[in-house]
């Protein structure tokens, strides 16, 4: 028995241990499990009060609707029927989007494959002078808003020589490519100053304005990071500014809250930025200026929110690039913009813009050194050795470094005052057209007061689409806004000696879609719609529905359709 006698005890032993265990355990899940929710509820009321405040009661309850709203649309889109009847929709209009865009038919020779012996020199020159020349809207006739930001036919043979001297050159190699390290340090170090930079100022060359406001935000997100540990980045920025700060905030996993820019003024509402910063908060930004309606947002106001809670302010001088910094000394209004306002910490500027560098050139500017290095890439440990690089890429192009560089030195400070003279002197006479003649100004509004290359214009009385599409139609091509409906003119120099014809054409067109609208009234039909052009097929029909979802499947198609050989 003693055997057995043993047994139930240390039976009993262990079960009593073990029952207190359990017990123990039971309590530890308890606790850890409130914890958990406690974490949770601390974590949402949180966000619940950021929201709140941010956005105010109502905006939050607006906020809810319209993405219920959206939701239950969207479902209503892919509901079965419905769904067949959209995706028909979107197959015709790719199919019409492929008309347009890719040529074909018996004449056209398309190249799938590589040749299997090399053209001839002559052949391929020949076949490049052909594709220079395929059927275009006219910017050499200064039909194109914006879009070619051309110095001149002498400066674009200097920047070719430029592109012969470097053609293989790359910037990773500085030691075999000298020269083009210090062109490259001299591009920024002269944009730097144009900034009004401080001794500390420091700066790279990107690809384009994206790239650099792409890195802008990594440096600012970075610097949150590493400072402060933020893990939840967000940005404040205003509902005009440029779409690659929703790219950096998509790419980065930054939250971007948008402010709106409300009429007469258009520039962003400084309280609203106010109530939306939290400790999560990582950048500010404004516009000099925008690329919608060509206002620049009031940075000194920016500057003092940004200082007053010690965060970074960022300012898009992209379009405002070689414009801005001399339109004081052309003679013009300006308003503050750049590294004198104090809490300014980074600002970005295209030379590719009003620089005329060729394209695929820009810079990114930093108060000093340190907010530099937050948007360097370092990685000690590749076995493809230590490898540095200041921002996306990796190999770049010398060539484009050299074209920027030759365009700089050979325009110079009073080849930039020279063109701010011509360009905005055309913006100016293209607004007081609109704000003055009696054919333009019953039906048209100017957007805000803009000071730079940009005039925007809307209308309270006809289709402001319409208008856009009628411009096309006499070889224009002007830029479609929306949130408000509107249409802008960026001018560029090859648009100074077009102005007066195009002041000219806008008098038509306004005054063929009044006529248009007044038989479509008279016949008992929709004023909308009168016009069946792009604008109006794109933000009159499909942005009018209430989600984007069919406008985002077009733009998709667009894409696809960019890549068909
Ligand atoms: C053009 C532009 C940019 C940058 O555009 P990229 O096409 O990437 O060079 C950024 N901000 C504004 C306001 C612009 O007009």
């Amino acid at each position: 028995m003693p055997g057995s006698s043993r047994l139930p005890v240390s039976l009993r032993d262990v079960g009593a241990k073990g029952s207190v265990r359990r017990q123990l355990i039971i309590l530890n899940i308890d606790v850890i499990r409130n914890i958990v929710f406690f974490l949770f509820l601390l974590r949402w009321s949180r966000k619940a009060i950021r929201q709140l405040r941010g956005r105010g009661l109502i905006g939050t309850l607006v906020s809810i609707y319209t993405s219920t709203y959206r939701t239950l649309y969207n479902i209503l889109l892919h509901a079965p029927g419905v769904r067949e009847q959209v995706q028909l929709q979107i197959a015709e209009a790719k199919i019409g989007l492929e008309k347009k865009l890719v040529p074909s038919g018996p004449g056209v020779e398309r190249h799938l494959r590589l040749p299997a012996d090399g053209w001839a020199n002559d052949k391929v020159r020949s076949e490049l002078a052909a594709l220079a020349d395929m059927k275009h809207t006219r910017w050499e006739d200064g039909r194109v808003s914006g879009a070619v930001y051309h110095g001149g036919k002498e400066l674009c043979a200097l920047q070719t020589e430029a592109f012969g001297l470097f053609t293989v050159a790359n910037p990773i190699h500085p030691d075999v490519f000298p020269g083009v390290r210090k062109m490259e340090a001299e591009v920024v170090a002269m944009v730097l100053s144009l900034f009004n930079a401080p001794e500390d100022g420091a700066g790279v060359t990107t690809s384009g304005g994206t790239e650099s406001i792409l890195m802008a935000c990594l440096s600012a997100r970075n610097k949150a990071y590493q400072e402060r540990g933020v893990t939840e980045p967000e940005m404040i920025i205003p509902d005009t500014a440029h779409a690659a700060f929703l790219k950096a905030g998509e790419y980065f996993k930054i939250k971007v809250h948008l402010v709106a820019c409300k009429s007469p003024s258009y520039k962003v509402h400084i309280p609203s930025i106010s109530r939306l910063i939290n400790s999560n908060t990582v950048l500010l930004v404004g516009s000099a200026p925008n690329y919608p309606h060509g206002i620049i947002d009031d940075i000194t106001a920016l500057s003092r929110l940004a200082l007053k809670r010690r965060i970074p302010l960022h300012v898009d001088c992209c379009l405002g690039s070689f414009i801005i910094p001399f339109l004081e000394k052309a003679g013009y209004a300006t308003e503050p913009f750049d590294f004198r306002v104090p809490g300014v910490t980074s600002i970005s500027c295209d030379t590719h813009k009003y620089g005329f560098a060729p394209k695929g050139s820009s810079t990114v500017l930093y108060r000093d050194e340190k907010l530099r290095s937050y948007q360097y890439f370092i990685t000690p440990n590749w076995p493809g050795g230590v490898y540095a690089s200041p921002s996306i890429a990796g190999s770049r192009p010398g060539a484009l470094i050299a074209g920027c560089w030759a365009s700089m030195m050979a325009t110079g400070e009073n080849g930039y005052i020279t063109a701010c003279h011509k360009i905005v002197g055309a913006a100016k006479d293209i607004e007081t057209a609109i704000r003055e003649e009696p054919e333009l100004n019953v039906d048209l509004r100017i957007i805000g007061r803009p000071l730079l290359s940009v005039v925007a214009f809307t209308s309270n009385t006809i289709d402001i689409y319409a208008v856009a599409d009628g411009m096309s139609g006499k070889g224009w091509h002007l830029n479609a806004l929306q949130s408000p409906p509107a249409i802008h003119v960026a001018v560029t120099l090859p648009i100074v000696s077009a102005r007066k014809q195009l002041i000219e054409d806008l008098k038509t067109v306004v005054e063929d879609v009044n006529e248009k609208e007044r038989k479509a009234v008279a016949e008992g039909k929709s004023k909308k719609g009168i016009a069946k052009g792009d604008a109006s097929a794109l933000y009159g029909v499909a942005g009018s529905l209430p989600t984007k979802t069919v406008v985002e499947e077009l733009a998709r198609s667009f894409l696809d359709v960019l890549y068909k050989a």
